[in-house]
């Protein structure tokens, strides 16, 4: 199964991801985790991409093109992926049509988690506090000002990939604002 979970930050996209790794033993592609590793090893690609990821903003196309590009051809890929957080702009979906393409692979289907924006914000906050509690690290772009600026990101420029995919006849919809179960049982029905 190749599935991409669009939606903006805080919606769940991660965990619903997570979940569906477990239960059909296939990858889960964050470009975001992808990009926080080179960041934590130094790599020439982490060092240039560090500062935007602080400030909230997209890293190039083509730093993120490649890194999927790259991984999707690895072996773990070859049974199915979930793409968490990548494409997040119109080119980077033109890219990855033709990545699959090159592969002679389609996608079965994008499934978007809709939520309330106004909600974000708590749940950035929520998550923070937990982190916090567990003794974990808090994310770095997890503070009030670049989490705005993600949204802003989010709705300027990730967006417009709902209509895209909608075109395409491989987009279903989600309450991301019911709670994680109920949003789990949905994705459930939907990729029956
Ligand atoms: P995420 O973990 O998905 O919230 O991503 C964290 C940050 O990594 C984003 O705010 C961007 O700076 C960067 N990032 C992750 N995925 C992409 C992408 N597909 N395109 C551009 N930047 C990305």
């Amino acid at each position: 199964m190749r599935l991409i979970f669009l939606g903006p930050p805080g919606a769940g996209k991660g965990t619903q991801a997570r979940y569906l790794t477990e239960k059909h033993g296939i990858p889960q592609l964050s470009t975001g985790d992808m990009l926080r590793a080179a960041v934590a090893a130094g790599t020439d690609v982490g060092k240039r991409a560090k500062a935007v990821m602080d400030a909230g903003q997209l890293v190039s196309d083509e730093i993120v093109n490649e890194i999927v590009s790259d991984r999707i051809g690895s072996p773990d890929c070859s049974g199915g992926f979930i793409l968490d957080g990548y494409p997040r702009t119109v080119p980077q979906a033109e890219a990855l049509d033709s990545i699959l393409a090159g592969k002679g692979i389609a996608l079965d289907a994008v499934v978007e988690l809709k939520v309330d924006q106004e909600a974000l914000v708590a749940r950035m906050e929520n998550r923070v506090a937990e982190t916090v509690a567990a003794g974990g690290t808090v994310r770095s772009d997890d503070n009030p000002e670049a989490f705005k600026r993600r949204l802003t990101e989010y709705r300027e420029k990730t967006a417009p990939l709902s209509a895209y995919y909608a075109m395409t006849g491989k987009l279903r919809t989600v309450d991301g604002m019911a709670d994680v179960d109920t949003v789990t049982a949905e994705i459930a029905a939907i990729l029956k």
